[in-house]
């Protein structure tokens, strides 16, 4: 970590043995939950667990990850077509998204053949936009250039962005061009930030995409960002802030204060949980298990029942 940011300080925020201890891993429920076709991660924030979904909203949108095209290994053989399988399971959504966004690692090498693949099945989404994120792997040799010159039109700098949908707002942050082995933001990118919320009340929704967590998942594998607190504290004095990121292949929720993170899955491969194994390398599974651990997420807003609902589709 080239980094020369001070260390951050204990804001009673939990360390990672404590977060270990007391998070609510998702690993093993998922595995079961989301044998049935579908699990929910979260109802409704703010009102509690266990509220009923909402049976319509304001708007809804979907979070795509990792898909990883031009990966050829054991752990899935055909990741075009599990990509193919997911856009397909958004398309026959029963509420057409506002807005499908991919949250990076959409090639696995960042080639021209690979980024023209992307773009033209992503073109087949029914949806009113599809917004990209780069990933770690769309940053292969050139620092993203290659991602910005596919699916760079309307952002900034490295390729982040923000908009108003229904009151909430949005907010797409890049922490995977620089050098860092963690993410990393920067400081063009959070000086961008603070101007962009600052004009925004306490009571608006946050919603933020980024690729890799802004939260302290596993460090040693890089999953984590070394100036995650720097953007987390320009968005603290917001009631509700909920941040969903790719990069860990595997579903995870975790709250911290006014901030819920949720990791999303990926549709390529399953990646070990956080210490489990010697790295983050591609997870074999049995014969006939990998559809259980790909997907994709399905978000729901409704303005007058101020909250969030997540759910996470494993692939059919
Ligand atoms: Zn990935
Ligand atoms: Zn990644």
């Amino acid at each position: 970590m080239s980094s020369a940011a001070p260390e951050s300080q204990d804001d009673g925020r939990l360390g990672r043995r404590d977060f270990l201890r007391h998070s609510a891993w998702a690993g093993a429920a998922v595995a079961v939950a989301v044998a049935g076709g579908v699990v929910t991660t979260e109802l409704l924030r703010g009102t509690g667990h266990g509220a009923a979904a909402p049976p319509t909203a304001d708007f809804t949108f979907v979070q795509v990850s990792d898909s990883h095209l031009g990966y050829e290994g054991k752990a899935n053989p055909d990741v075009t077509g599990t990509f193919q399988q997911a856009i397909d399971l958004v398309n026959a959504l029963p509420l057409r998204p506002d807005f499908v966004i991919h949250t990076g690692d959409v090639t696995h090498f960042s080639t021209p053949g690979q980024f023209d693949q992307a773009k033209q099945m992503l073109g087949t989404l029914r949806t009113g936009q599809v917004l990209v994120l780069p990933g770690e792997h769309d940053a292969v040799d050139d620092a993203g250039q290659k991602y910005l010159e596919a699916f760079g039109a309307h952002t900034l700098g490295r390729g982040w962005f923000s908009f108003d949908q229904k009151g909430v707002h949005v907010i797409a942050l890049v922490n995977t061009t620089g050098a860092q082995k963690l993410g990393h933001l920067g400081d063009d990118q959070l000086a961008w930030l603070r101007h962009d919320v600052a004009h925004l009340s306490a009571e608006t929704p946050i919603v933020v995409f980024a690729h890799i967590p802004l939260f302290e998942m596993y460090t040693p594998w890089g999953w984590g960002t070394d100036d995650a607190d720097r953007a987390l504290g320009l968005l603290r004095r917001f009631g509700s802030v909920t941040v969903l990121n790719g990069h860990v292949h595997q579903t995870m929720t975790k709250t911290e204060g006014n901030v819920t993170f949720h990791t999303c899955a990926p549709t390529a491969f399953p990646l070990p949980p956080p210490g489990q194994g010697p790295g983050p390398n591609p997870l074999v599974v049995p014969a006939g298990q990998l559809h259980r651990v790909l997907g994709i997420r399905d978000a729901g807003y409704q303005v007058h029942t101020p909250g969030l609902r997540l759910t996470d589709h494993a692939l059919p």
